[in-house]
């Protein structure tokens, strides 16, 4: 066991422990601090970088908001030296803006943060869509106690609406908000199956500035398994576009697999028990090796990707994702996140939907197992089940659909039977 970072180099290791503890006192400075302005007294430890055709500098880390936030923890995101905020309308029902809203009223910090945050609801088009979107927004704004966003984002933007990037009443209605100073650049979110076809296009029309996409270590330099995605990726970042990375994270995360994980998560273990490559993931993750630092480190060696938004949902992942930050991937980290790649692989739904939906005839199993994640994996178990209930009868007929030959049709080899049937015993 070679502590909670795993088996780095001691150089490495050391740097590490110094960055972390740099960032460690920028929290425990925290309590001191609480109520007061801060700007001057707190310590910036995360570096910039330009995000895209924005010109703006902003943290390499930013903050998601996607969680119960308190208050405290924002501070001490700010305090630590985060300062890129991503929220959105949806995000605990509004009531992250509103956290926020607070914590950058009472510390002063607004003009020291890029905000973004996202119209979830009202994607109008056409006429209707300069009211809707700035309705909306005003709202954010009023919750957030500012009166403008450094971006908006047209929150996950789905297949069904990709048009929506060439409706000319949806570009109208962000030119005006920009042009009323509410917005000062425009953007969009997506984790869609048809993501690199947005992507795309949203380097085509013009008038989006920055997107976050879906983007973990399981996508870095596999450009052989994710040609579509990564040349997507490469026409955006021709384009400009700032480019911003979520869910980093699930790359790390994969289904629990073991007896021992599925149990503490509440979850009857599959009748087969342990598997070899199981029992493999067990023995790296006993080593003690941290594979969400590594992963987080990961994405940031793609120079395409500027910016890592990472739901830190404690104050232990805060200290360790701003100290990872600092310190590049090593050698030993690059080779165990292969390692545990390569054992998780038919653990970890790609989204691929594409390839496998057509032969479910009916279960739109991306989707599912987008959920499946968000309720065992992030343990969002009220949000999944409602998601899930939320699909159309049609995607959750079992009976009706095919899962044998949407699982031969898998290539990253998982048991979508057994997967889909899982989710549809606990989320139905
Ligand atoms: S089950 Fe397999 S093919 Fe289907 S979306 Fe997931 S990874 Fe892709």
């Amino acid at each position: 066991m070679e502590g909670s970072h795993g088996p780095c180099g001691g150089g490495n290791r050391r740097r590490f422990l110094k960055t972390a503890a740099a960032a460690g006192a920028a929290l425990a400075s925290t309590d001191a601090l609480r109520g007061a302005p801060p700007a001057t007294q707190a310590k910036a430890v995360v570096p910039t970088v330009t995000l895209g055709k924005t010109g703006q500098k902003v943290t390499k880390l930013g903050m998601g908001t996607s969680w119960a936030l308190s208050p405290s923890f924002v501070q001490a995101a700010l305090f630590s030296g985060v300062r890129y905020i991503d929220t959105s309308e949806s995000y605990e029902n509004t009531k992250a803006e509103k956290v926020i809203g607070e914590v950058l009223d009472r510390t002063g910090m607004r003009k020291d943060i890029y905000l973004v945050t996202k119209n979830s609801k009202g994607h109008a088009t056409g006429d209707a869509a300069v009211k809707v979107y700035e309705e909306r927004l005003d709202e954010s704004l009023a919750r957030l106690k500012t009166d403008y966003a450094d971006c908006y984002y047209i929150h996950g933007i789905s297949t069904r609406e990709i048009d929506m990037l060439r409706d000319p009443g949806v570009k109208a209605a962000f030119e005006h908000l920009k042009k009323v100073n509410k917005i000062r650049f425009c953007g969009l979110s997506c984790h869609d199956p048809i993501l690199p076809e947005i992507l795309e296009l949203a380097a085509e029309v013009g008038w989006i500035d920055q997107v976050m996409i879906k983007y973990n270590y399981r996508d870095v330099g596999k450009k052989e398994r994710y040609d579509d995605l990564n040349r997507a990726i490469d026409k955006a970042s021709k384009a400009n576009i700032g480019l911003v990375a979520m869910k980093t994270q699930s790359g790390a995360e994969a289904f629990p697999a073991d007896k021992a994980a599925l149990e503490a998560k509440g979850i009857k273990a599959p009748a087969g028990g342990f598997q070899p490559r199981e029992k493999a993931i067990v023995d790296l993750l006993e080593k003690g090796y941290k594979r969400e630092v590594a992963a987080i480190k990961t994405v940031w060696m793609d120079p395409r990707m500027q910016v890592v938004v990472s739901e830190m949902t404690n104050f232990s992942d805060l200290r360790e994702n701003v100290a990872a930050s600092q310190e590049p991937l090593t050698t030993t980290e690059m080779r165990l996140l292969e390692q545990y790649r390569e054992t998780t692989a038919h653990l970890y739904c790609h989204g691929c939907g594409h390839l496998c939906e057509s032969a479910a005839k009916g279960v739109p199993v991306a989707t599912v197992l987008r959920y499946l994640r968000y309720y065992e994996v992030y343990g969002k178990r009220q949000e999944a089940r409602a998601l899930y209930q939320a699909l159309p009868p049609v995607a959750r007929d079992l009976a009706a659909a095919d899962l044998l030959a949407a699982e031969s049709a898998c290539p990253h080899g998982l048991p979508v039977v057994d997967l889909v049937r899982r989710a549809d015993r606990q989320m139905a």
